[in-house]
């Protein structure tokens, strides 16, 4: 029997008219060679996982799979405040793999040469920054944050040239879908209102079926992306990821985490911290990402804001208000998490001052956010945890707990689940990259996939996966 290997490809997005897209060839590839496969991603796929991996050209982008239509798609996007047009410049869109769950999945390759919406770039990627987005992308599934995923890293067998030349890789990553703010901006700037309109309408089915049926379903559509992206950012909030380039290019209708270049975890607690060489003034700052989200969602809004209404000005008086709700929102689920993290089975009033007070002391002792919590966790009856004033604050917290009739036992025990022993901590993910893109050797970038992949478990806190970087590694700079 012929067999295509699990391939269901659907073509969903090309319904849409031409102008949201360009058709993509395959690129003439010299040696094309697997260095990962996500095995259990392939399977969640209806994939065959064994017999894929001998495929290697499909995931160097110099053959398609059966079924597929490849595109790159048309987007433009507010860049560090600036709107320009955009569009996949590197990547392919393979289609949208129809799972045996019934969901549809973008399956796209990045990385694998240059498109019509390249402009002056190459249209490839380094095999470092791919193993990058792999390891970092799988990390953030496994903590249970929205993400797309990473299926493969495959060489490509030619040199990229960047200050150095570098080994070339296409990464192919999947998504709920691909579709962006900036795609709405697009739609917005160089089409009319009928294609704004069609790409809601596509947006809605594929995103947000039951706003279809809500009396203004534009509406309801902006109030579930708002609402994802509430959800989304109080959760890197929480963990201290810094996504780095919140361009409304970056940020997904579906409440994913996407673009991963240079994004990078906090070690030391500093709601100051920027990591990417190229945000000079902060605008990516972790203190500014929920004010960023909410910027980014006003763009969206203003982009849609014809369909919410015939009537100007009700439409801006209703985006508004909904673009106002952002921020409890947001509140609410960062509350909410907090409260998790502390082991609060209930909500107070003054919780938020309990919360704020602890960032403050963790600030002022310049103290690893990720191992701070997990302590806590480990041990909720340590109350020298850190200097300054975190006896004080630990009285506050025991009572808190007492007052709800949390045993530390209890507490500890929900805490576990919810503050990570292991984030893919910089100076690892560097460690791990220096040897599988200078040596050759993929066992430490295996050791640290395996060990995220489980990043709530009982890990020796004097483990090298949970200590802290050596204050050599800092400060820690990322490139995109
Ligand atoms: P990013 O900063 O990754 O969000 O990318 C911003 C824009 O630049 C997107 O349109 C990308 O597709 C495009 N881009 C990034 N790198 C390249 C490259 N090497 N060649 C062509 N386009 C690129
Ligand atoms: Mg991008
Ligand atoms: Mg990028």
């Amino acid at each position: 029997t012929k067999t295509n290997h699990g391939w269901n490809l659907a073509s969903t997005y090309t319904q849409l008219r031409s102008f949201f897209y360009t058709e993509a060839a395959p690129q003439e590839v010299p040696a094309p060679e697997m260095v990962l496969w996500n095995r259990s991603l392939a399977r969640e796929l209806g994939l065959d996982e064994n017999a894929l991996f001998h495929e290697p050209a499909l995931f160097a982008g110099a053959a398609f799979p059966s079924g597929a239509v490849p595109i790159s798609q048309a987007y433009a996007g507010h860049q560090f405040g600036n709107f320009t047009m955009l569009g996949d410049g590197r990547a392919v869109l393979l289609g949208e793999q129809q799972t045996p769950e019934g969901q549809l999945v973008d399956i796209q390759l990045k990385g694998s040469g240059r498109t019509a919406y390249s402009r002056s770039g190459d249209g490839r990627a380094g095999l470092g920054p791919m193993l990058r987005e792999y390891v970092i992308s799988e990390a953030m599934h496994a903590l249970g944050i929205p993400t797309s995923r990473s299926l493969a890293v495959a060489k490509t067998g030619e040199p990229v040239y960047r200050e150095k030349p570098l080994e070339g890789a296409v990464l192919t990553r999947t998504a709920s879908s691909h579709l962006r703010v900036g795609t709405f901006q697009y739609a917005r700037a160089a089409g009319s209102i009928e294609d704004v309109e069609q790409l809601a309408d596509y947006a809605i089915k594929r995103h947000d079926p039951e706003a279809g049926e809500a009396p203004n379903p534009y509406l309801a559509f902006l109030r579930g992306v708002i609402q994802r992206q509430a959800a989304l950012t109080a959760s890197w909030q929480l963990t201290g990821f810094i996504h780095g380039v919140m361009n409304t290019d970056n940020m997904t209708i579906s409440g994913e985490t996407i673009d991963y270049g240079p994004c990078a975890f906090m070690d030391t607690y500093d709601p100051e911290t920027v990591f990417s060489s190229i945000d000079t003034g902060g605008r990516y700052a972790y203190k500014n990402q929920p004010y960023i989200a909410a910027w980014n969602l006003s763009r969206l809004a203003e982009a849609i804001l014809p369909l919410l209404d015939d009537d100007e000005e009700a439409a801006l008086n209703q985006a508004q208000k909904e673009i106002t709700a952002f921020t409890p929102l947001y509140q609410q689920y960062w509350r909410d998490g907090m409260s998790a993290k502390l082991g609060l089975a209930s909500s107070h009033p003054g919780d938020d001052k309990l919360f704020e007070d602890l960032l403050a002391v963790m600030e002022a002792e310049k103290a690893d956010f990720t191992n701070t919590f997990r302590a806590l966790a480990l041990d909720p009856e340590e109350d020298e945890l850190l200097g300054g004033t975190f006896s004080d604050w630990h009285l506050r917290w025991e009572e808190r707990l007492q007052s709800e009739g949390t045993t530390p036992a209890a507490a500890s025990q929900r805490m576990r689940q919810v503050n990570p022993a292991v984030i893919p901590r910089n100076h690892l993910v560097e460690e791990a990259l220096a040897a599988a893109v200078d040596q050759g050797d993929m066992g430490p970038f295996h050791e640290l996939l395996q060990v995220l992949s489980n990043p709530y478990a009982d890990i020796d806190p004097d483990s090298r996966f949970c200590r802290p970087a050596p204050a050599s590694a800092f400060p820690f700079r990322t490139y995109c």
